[in-house]
């Protein structure tokens, strides 16, 4: 019988999924007993209607025993889908994700295609300003190429209000 550890933390004596279905005696040392509980059949039921017991058995063999959680989620996703898409299998969720990646491409290749567009019209508008600029047909101070915010400095008028620099002279405070 497998070992199952409980809530309680108190050994109980369960079959495991793959001996509870395949009507055999589970031992301490199942190799299925880690990966198939007792408590869900359908795991099981699954892998064995597609790769039958005895090859998940032996693909769980061939693995390195830290990786065969995984092995066993790949085979019950891969089963999963082939019970339920006979044709194309786990194929068909590659199929799907290889479209949705080509539809994203060209999705992207149309938006690289506006910023484009959007920057030559950028450029062009600025190439008219400056030729304005040139021609003194915008006043500097209407000029949005210099309404920049680095272009405000502090000038002399705001340096003299400086209360400390420029101490205000008021013959009212006493
Ligand atoms: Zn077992």
């Amino acid at each position: 019988m497998g070992f199952q550890v409980l809530a309680g933390g108190t050994r109980a004596l369960q079959p495991c999924a793959a001996c509870r279905m395949l009507r055999r005696k589970c031992d301490s040392d199942c190799l299925l007993a880690p990966y198939f509980p007792g408590d869900d059949v359908e795991k099981f039921a699954g892998v064995h209607r597609v790769f039958g017991a005895s090859n998940v058995a032996k693909m769980i063999k061939i693995v390195e025993e830290t990786k065969r959680e995984d092995a066993v989620k790949a085979m019950v996703y891969e089963a999963t889908a082939r019970l339920r898409d006979p044709v194309y299998g786990s194929v068909g969720s590659i199929f799907h994700l290889q479209k949705m990646v080509q539809e994203i491409k060209l999705q992207l290749e149309s938006v690289r295609a506006q910023v484009s567009d959007s920057q030559k019209q950028r450029d062009q508008l600025l190439g008219i300003l400056m030729n304005l600029r040139h021609l003194d047909l915008v006043s500097p101070i209407n000029d949005p190429l210099l309404l920049d915010r680095d272009s405000f400095t502090l000038d002399d008028e705001t340096m003299a209000y400086d209360p400390v620099n420029f101490p205000v002279e008021c013959d009212w405070i006493s």
